[in-house]
């Protein structure tokens, strides 16, 4: 784990999303946007990329070629507030890891999200393989509990009763985004659980691994599939 100061990511831009932690991740850049729970929570300016291609992605893709009844201002409205509540998603995945990790122990400096999705500051380190696995396996399931839930009502939302069926283009905005976000954080989750780092995946291994052999370095090393010499990501 770091030395001096530990970062942990969540990854955004959706299904492609990483989860890490690192030494090189965006601090104090950006502005703040809030405080919860005592977290602060700041927002890069790289994030304006990102949050840009999901909705151009949305808005000139999916949504206008599955909604051809939807008007220009409709698709646009959509779009932004899909990739508005994303990146909700996204915060809240890694304010989960923050609040179980301030909770366990670890010092929290704060949250910054930036053109990968979420990265926590940490003024510490978990102390115990336990703490290390729940730090790290509530992000994962934060993501699936949203997934599941957006799933779950876009499809109430849904009209299955229009000619299409359970065709997308038969829905209308509401179960449309809800959909959309249900199945962008079951992926989320999906890929952050690869056990593997930097995903959370590698994270909860290592924790795993350290409990089975009472060595950290031990469980480090049989977790780590990548990550540069000197970089200590998890
Ligand atoms: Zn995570």
């Amino acid at each position: 784990m770091a030395d001096m100061s530990v970062k942990s990511q969540s990854g955004a831009l959706g299904s492609a999303g990483v989860e890490q932690r690192r030494s090189l991740a965006p601090g104090q850049s950006g502005f703040r946007l809030a405080r919860i729970a005592g977290i602060e929570v700041r927002v890069d300016w790289s994030l304006a990329v990102v949050f840009w291609l999901i909705a151009f992605n949305l808005g000139t893709g999916l949504l206008p070629a599955r909604h051809l009844n939807w008007s220009g201002g409709l698709i646009w409205v959509a779009a932004f507030a899909a990739a508005a509540l994303f990146f909700l998603s996204v915060l809240a995945h890694e304010l989960a890891h923050a609040l179980v990790g301030r909770a366990r122990g670890v010092p929290i400096e704060g949250i910054t999200l930036f053109l990968f999705g979420g990265v926590s500051r940490l003024g510490g380190e978990p102390k115990s393989p336990g703490a290390e696995f729940l730090m790290a396996v509530v992000g994962p399931l934060t993501s699936l509990v949203i997934g599941i839930i957006c799933t779950a009502l876009g499809a109430a939302f849904a009209d299955r009763s229009a000619p299409d069926g359970l065709e997308l283009s038969s829905f209308g905005p509401a179960a449309t985004l809800l959909l959309w976000l249900g199945s962008s954080n079951l992926a989320l989750a999906i890929f952050n659980i690869l056990p593997g780092f930097p995903l959370d995946g590698g994270r909860v291994l290592r924790a795993i691994l350290w409990k089975a052999t009472g060595d950290l370095r031990k469980a480090t090393r049989g977790a780590t599939i990548a990550g540069p010499r000197g970089r200590r990501v998890c």
